[in-house]
Formats: C-alpha cells, structure tokens, sequence
C-alpha cells in the first residue's frame, strides 16, 4: 500500500489506495472542508513547491514549517535535550535537508503529539528516525494510519527524561497534551499546540473546542483546564503557530484570561 495521499486542507496523510472521499479529519466539527470540495496532493507535488524552513529559537529549540505555507499553517518544534531529542508535532513534508539536519544534532528519541490536527505525515517521520510515536489513547480513534511505531500512552502524564513531560490537559481533544520543558527557562516552558490558543494582541489565552470554527467548551471543562494549569509551573509559551510564542508574564496573563470565563 502506497502512504502518500495528503489533505490540502489539514495535511493528513493517507494510504492512497484506502483513502476515505473526504478527510475524515476535515469532516471532525473541530476542523473544514472547504467551499470548493476535498482536494488532495501527494509529497512530490509538495516538493516541486515547498520546502521545510528551520528557524533557531533558542540555543536548544528550533521551529520546522513548510514555506510556503501549506495547510492549517501548523509548525513542529523539534527540542534538543541531553539524552535525545524529541520533535513535537509534525509538518506534513519532510525533506533531505530537514533529515541531514536533525541528524546532525543527534537525530529523534521521540515524537509526541499535541493533537490530531497535527498527525499529517507522522509515520514517515517516525520511520526515517526509527523513533516511536507518543499518542494520548483518548484520540486514538483519530488515527488514520496506524503504523508500527505509533505507542499510545495514557492517563495524565508521561515522563519523558531530562525532565521533560507529557501532559494531558484535554479540551479541544480529549487527548489534547502538552510538553512541560524545565530547562528552555527559570520556570519551565510549556508547548502546546492549540491546548491554549494565544489571541493576535499576544494579551489573552483562549481554550476552545474549536479555534476556527468558534465553538466554546462547557465552563467546567474551562474551570478543570484551569485547575490543571494551576499545578503546572510555567514562564514560556509556544502555541501552534509562529505568531503564538510568548515569554513575558505569560502566567498572569493566562490568570486574567481564564478569570474572562467565570
Ligand atoms: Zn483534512
Ligand atoms: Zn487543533
């Protein structure tokens, strides 16, 4: 079976013989198909068009997006840390330079997801690094592939090493995570998709069910999510796009957003 049948619209990957007629992850609520109908691209369309930029962001993070932007705009950060480094998220093209270039820092001990929205082309990553693939359980049934380095993990946390952790917060997806980083500042950095969405004006957080199509979460879910990031220590933040990095008062900041909500 051939694995490269790619969503325009959110990059997710499929066997090209077994594919559904429209995306299943575009047909979620959470996500669109768009007015013009399905369309679909496969890696060497992609590659005549886009590459993978690499941006430093920090001695020991760096940014992965395709440019020119393709899809939802989704970027990967892939963390370097002591004992293996691990790509969080994935972009939907994976090219040689971007393979020379994690290699040359150590290569990948480990992928590890956010959500969904963000799968695209993760078996390919996962087999060109021979690393696994972490999941949360309550989104498996959003898997498209399953393939053979894909591990599911469960409940609320997953140690990585070097002090890095999984965290599950829930709310967009029930298996929304994020990755809780001690050393990239004095109070630990979280990276986390669109767990927390960080509005233009950089002064407001929002947690929905879905950003795009504007749908809210029931206010004990914003009040359990609340809760949960009460017990997370935190200065930084890196949201789902480049625009959302914030590094300044970044708790207080999510103080008074989520005090917006009750
Ligand atoms: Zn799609
Ligand atoms: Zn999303």
């Amino acid at each position: 079976m051939k694995y490269n049948l790619i969503c325009s619209t959110c990059g997710t990957t499929y066997f090209e013989d077994s594919h559904p007629e429209i995306c299943t992850i575009c047909q979620d609520e959470r996500q669109w198909v768009p007015p013009g109908g399905q369309s679909w691209t496969t890696t060497a369309e992609l590659l005549q068009k886009h590459s993978v930029k690499l941006t430093r962001l920090q001695d020991r993070l760096y940014e992965l997006e395709i440019n020119p932007m393709f899809a939802i705009g989704q970027r990967a950060l892939l963390v370097l840390s002591e004992k293996g480094n691990v790509l969080w998220d994935c972009i939907p093209l994976l090219d040689e330079l971007t393979i020379e270039f994690i290699k040359s820092k150590g290569g990948l001990k480990a992928i590890a997801f956010s959500h969904p929205h963000f799968y695209s082309n993760m078996n390919e990553w996962a087999t060109h690094f021979d690393c696994p693939v972490y999941i949360h359980k309550n989104d498996e049934a959003h898997i498209m592939v399953r393939g053979t380095n894909i591990r599911l993990w469960d409940g609320e946390e997953k140690d990585l090493w070097d002090g890095m952790k999984l965290l599950c917060i829930g709310g967009h997806f029930a298996g929304s995570s994020i990755l809780h980083v001690p050393f990239l500042s004095n109070e630990g950095t979280i990276i986390c998709g669109d767990t927390l969405f960080l509005s233009p004006s950089k002064k407001h957080f929002s947690v929905v069910y879905s950003s795009p199509n504007r749908i809210p979460l029931p206010i004990a879910e914003i009040k359990r999510i609340k809760n949960r990031f009460d017990h997370i220590p935190f200065d930084s933040f890196y949201g789902y796009v480049k625009t959302q990095n914030l590094h300044t008062d970044v708790k207080e900041i999510f103080e008074i957003s989520m005090a917006k909500y009750v």
